[in-house]
């Protein structure tokens, strides 16, 4: 291929929009504008995490479904919102290195004229001539003081564009902590919740406990109410989460359909309370379904609740917890399960 084809941008776009339109179709992904700019985005090779995530599931031949296309979305969207932040922040820093040249320059043509003037009293002047001298001076000085009046607004339009750059950072790095589905934390906020806490049962003897949660024959739901109904189950779950936790306590979704919760400043007994309390509220919740008024039932959660040993680590104490979730699990569902409970006897001897 000679060098022109490549710099033919319009050819090479083409190319990518029909090369992201076939992998779509052979993946059997809806050709939606949502799924062009993802399947783009890996085509072009522009947005690492994208191309290695869909790479990996090519390889695995993994079905794309709904859940991974919106996480690959969701990167899509966060990689062109800080494409668009440095390419802010190249000409916010541009206009203000370009305006100080400026104001420097001008600080020194204003210095040379005073320099003048001072040359100039020393000489015999006339009225006129002071006069004169002092009517330039004056001059000289109102238009510094203009260009020093219109360099501060500009700085101030400068510092508003780099607050709104932050912003939207933030909003890129709330978005990375995120799940899609259900608006509450994602996996890397729940693993950095742990290791948070991990950290600061090091310094504090502040009880740390965690929460695993598991919804009860949830596969057998989808196959009864299909997939997206599960979404919504989902979503209300992550609600009654959300509802029961407060303050420095993360609850986040960690997998397709595992909730887990980090309590700080809790202590097993507190731990199981809302557990319970949690629980209590998923199976409280009846659930209908919106587009036919169907009844769906109700819908439960296991739980299994751990409390850190003292410097424990957190892989440890989440171990526990797992291992507690599926003691809940093996009793029936639809419980909390501690690892005090009598019922995890068999599996801690076990385990040792
Ligand atoms: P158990 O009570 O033992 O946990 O049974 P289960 O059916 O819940 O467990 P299993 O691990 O067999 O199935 C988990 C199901 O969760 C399978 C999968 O379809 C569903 N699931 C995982 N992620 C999602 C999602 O994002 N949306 C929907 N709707 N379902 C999901
Ligand atoms: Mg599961
Ligand atoms: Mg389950």
């Amino acid at each position: 291929m000679g060098v022109g084809e490549v710099v033919l941008r319009p050819d090479r776009e083409q190319s990518l929009a029909q090369t992201a339109l076939d992998l779509m179709s052979e993946c059997g992904v809806a050709p939606t504008p949502d799924n062009f700019e993802i399947f783009y985005a890996h085509a072009s090779g522009e947005i690492s995490a994208v191309s290695h995530t869909i790479g990996e599931m090519l390889a695995r031949k993994k079905a794309f479904t709904p859940e991974i296309l919106r996480e690959l979305r969701a990167q899509t969207k966060a990689a062109a919102t800080m494409e668009q932040v440095g390419e802010g922040m190249n000409s916010v820093i541009a206009g203000v290195m370009g305006r100080l040249n400026d104001a420097g320059r001008d600080a020194g043509r204003y210095s040379s004229k005073l320099s003048a003037a001072t040359g100039e009293l020393d000489a015999d002047q006339s009225p006129d001539d002071l006069r004169k001298l002092v009517n330039n001076l004056l001059a000289a000085t109102r238009e510094m003081e203009h260009r020093t009046a219109s360099l501060e607004k500009e700085l101030q339009k400068s510092s508003d564009q780099v607050s709104d750059l932050r912003s939207k950072l933030e909003d890129v790095h709330r978005e990375t902590l995120t799940d899609p589905l259900t608006g509450i934390s994602n996996r890397k906020a729940f693993d950095n919740a742990l290791a948070a806490a991990e950290a600061a049962l090091t310094e504090s003897d502040d009880p740390v406990s965690v929460i695993l949660c598991d919804i009860d024959h949830f596969k057998k739901f989808n196959d009864n109410w299909g997939h997206q109904t599960g979404d919504q189950v989902l979503r209300l779950v992550a609600s009654c989460l959300s509802e029961n936790v407060k303050g420095r306590d993360t609850a986040a979704r960690y997998g397709g359909e595992e909730f887990g919760v980090v309590l700080r400043g809790t202590a097993l007994r507190d731990a199981m309370r809302i557990a319970e309390q949690i629980r209590h509220a998923v199976e409280s919740r009846r659930l209908v379904k919106k587009s036919t008024g169907d009844v769906l039932g109700t819908i439960t959660i296991s739980i299994g609740v751990a409390q850190f040993a003292p410097q424990e680590k957190a892989e440890a104490a989440v171990r526990r917890a797992d291992a507690c979730l599926y003691g809940a699990k093996q009793n029936g569902r639809n419980l909390v399960i501690s690892e005090k409970d009598p019922r995890m006897a068999p599996l801690s001897t076990n385990a040792a």
